[in-house]
C-alpha cells in the first residue's frame, strides 16, 4: 500500500481581489513522503501564493488543503505556527541583528515553549548548521556572509525543527550561476539525507527538471501538468508546457494527404483531426542536411563547447533553433533540409485548447518532401 501523501491540495483557489483573475485557480496536487516537488512557472503565475497557502500565510477562497490526513486550510483552519512546515523565502529573510547560530535557533526557540530541554535546542542548532557546512561561521552576522552562505543559513533555520514539509521559494535565484549550480546539488543532497518532503519553486525549467522527483507546471494560476521530469519534457500536456519547458520550435502546419505540411517540408504525423496545428520540433531533434535546393538558410552558428547551436531561417522569416553534435559543422549561409524522427514530433491544435496530439510512428522518419 502506498503511504498517504504528506500534503494534498484539493481544488485550492486564492483570489486577492474579486475584480482580478484568481492568483491560484483550482489547483489539486499531492506531495509524497520524502518527495521533492518542483513548482515551475513564469513570474506571476501564482507559485509564491501557492507556497503561502501551504504555509498558512494566506487563506484559500475555495478548496481544501490537507497536511497528512488533517484538513488545515479550508473550513477548518490551522495557523502557520502549528503546521509543521518550514519555509525558505526568496530573499532568505534572515534576522540581520542575529548571528548564524541565533538565526538557526530561532525557529526552535518558539517551539521550545512546549517544554523541550535547551540542550536539545543547542544540539539541533549545531546539527542543522553542520548539515549545511557552516560550523566555522556560527558567530557571523548575515551581512558578513556571501549570498550562498546566507542561503545555507536560511535552509538550516528551516530544517532545524525537522518539519514535515520544507518549502523553498526560488532558493537559488539571487545567486550567481556558479554558486547556483553548486548549491542546488548540495541542497538536493541535504534534502535527501534528511528525507525531507519538499516543494521548491523555480522559474528555471532546467533547475526544476534537474532537482525534482516530479515537476508541477503552473500557468496563470492553473496547474497545467504534474509528472516526472522526463514525462513533462517528453510529453508536454499543453502548448504552454511545451514552449516553457522544452523551448522547442513551433511551425504552423496544415494537413495534407502526405502528412502535415509546413513551410520547411511535410512531416509524417498521423491521427490528428484538425485544419490547422502547431508542429513542435525540439532543438535537439533536428538533423540538418546541406542541400542547395533547401528552403531553410543557416543564419548563425554558435559553438557551445559540447555542441553547435544553429539559427535557421525559414522562407517566411521565422527563426528556428537547432542543437547538433560537433561532428557536423555546417557553414553560415548554407541551405539545408530538416529531418526529424517522427516519434519525436508533436502537434498542438488550437481547437483542443492547445492540447497535444502525439505523433503516430507509422513513419520511421519524417523528411521534408
Ligand atoms: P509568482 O510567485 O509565480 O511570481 P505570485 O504568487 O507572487 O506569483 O503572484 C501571482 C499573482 O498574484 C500575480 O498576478 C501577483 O501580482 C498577484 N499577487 C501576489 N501577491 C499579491 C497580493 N498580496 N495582493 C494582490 N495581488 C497579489
Ligand atoms: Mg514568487
Amino acid at each position: 500500500m502506498t503511504p498517504p501523501p504528506i500534503l494534498r491540495l484539493d481544488a485550492i483557489t486564492k483570489r486577492y481581489s474579486p475584480q482580478l483573475a484568481p492568483a491560484v485557480d483550482q489547483v489539486s496536487l499531492s506531495l509524497g513522503q520524502g518527495e521533492i516537488l518542483g513548482l515551475l512557472g513564469p513570474s506571476g503565475c501564482g507559485k509564491t501564493t501557492l507556497l503561502r497557502l501551504v504555509a498558512g500565510f494566506e487563506k484559500p477562497d475555495g478548496g481544501t488543503l490537507y497536511l497528512g490526513s488533517q484538513p488545515v486550510g479550508g473550513t477548518t483552519w490551522l495557523p502557520p505556527e502549528r503546521r509543521d512546515v518550514g519555509i525558505v523565502f526568496q530573499d532568505y529573510a534572515l534576522f540581520p541583528h542575529l548571528t548564524v547560530e541565533q538565526n538557526v535557533a530561532f525557529g526552535l526557540q518558539r517551539r521550545d515553549r512546549k517544554g523541550r530541554p535547551s540542550t536539545d535546542l543547542q544540539q539541533r542548532t549545531a546539527e542543522a548548521i553542520a548539515l549545511v557546512g557552516l560550523e566555522t561561521l556560527t558567530h557571523r552576522f548575515p551581512h558578513e556572509l556571501s549570498g550562498g552562505q546566507q542561503q545555507r543559513v536560511a535552509l538550516a533555520r528551516a530544517l532545524a525543527p525537522r518539519p514535515a514539509i520544507i518549502l523553498l521559494d526560488e532558493p537559488f535565484s539571487n545567486l550567481d550561476v556558479q554558486v547556483r549550480l553548486y548549491l542546488r546539488q548540495e541542497v538536493r543532497d541535504i534534502l535527501r539525507q534528511v528525507g525531507a518532503s519538499c516543494v521548491f519553486v523555480t522559474h528555471d525549467q532546467e533547475e526544476a527538471l534537474a532537482l525534482a522527483d516530479r515537476v508541477a507546471v503552473m500557468h496563470q494560476g492553473q496547474l497545467e501538468q504534474i509528472d516526472t521530469p522526463e514525462a513533462v519534457y517528453g510529453q508536454p500536456a499543453s502548448r504552454f508546457v511545451a514552449e516553457f519547458v522544452t523551448q522547442a520550435n513551433f511551425l504552423p502546419a496544415q494537413p495534407s494527404p502526405q502528412g502535415w505540411q509546413t513551410e520547411v517540408g511535410c512531416f509524417g504525423v498521423t491521427g490528428v483531426e484538425a485544419t490547422q496545428a502547431d508542429l513542435m520540433v525540439r532543438q535537439e531533434d533536428m538533423a540538418l542536411v546541406e542541400d542547395a535546393q533547401g528552403v531553410v538558410v543557416v543564419r548563425d552558428r554558435q559553438f557551445l563547447g559540447r555542441e553547435y547551436k544553429y539559427c535557421l531561417q525559414t522562407p517566411s522569416g521565422q527563426l528556428l533553433y537547432a542543437r547538433l553534435p560537433m561532428t557536423s559543422a555546417i557553414n553560415v549561409g548554407s541551405r539545408v533540409q530538416i529531418t526529424v524522427p517522427s516519434q519525436r514530433l508533436r502537434l498542438y491544435t488550437p481547437q483542443a485548447g492547445g492540447s497535444p496530439t502525439r505523433s503516430h510512428s507509422s513513419l520511421s522518419t519524417a523528411s521534408p518532401r
